[in-house]
């Protein structure tokens, strides 16, 4: 998690800071999949049981989701 997006003006707040978790990949010789945004929304559709990326897929948190998972999904694809 990265950056918390404000409900009423859609700006992205760096809380805990950035770049944190892409150094640590790039120390470790793996692949750095991107930053998921603190994102409200993903608690209220998890506690409702309904997929986030599915539901609010036009939020910045989605999108982060889906270019992350994007080459997950390369590798396991035949
Ligand atoms: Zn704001």
């Amino acid at each position: 998690m990265s950056g918390f997006v404000c409900p009423h003006c859609k700006k992205v707040v760096d809380i805990f800071k950035r770049g944190g978790g892409e150094k640590m990949a790039g120390e470790m010789g793996v692949p750095f999949l991107g930053s998921i945004p603190i994102e409200p929304l993903i608690v209220e559709a998890s506690d409702n049981g309904k997929p986030f990326i599915y539901h609010y897929g036009k939020t910045l948190a989605a999108e982060a989701f889906a270019k992350a998972i994007k080459p997950i999904l390369g590798m396991t694809r035949k």
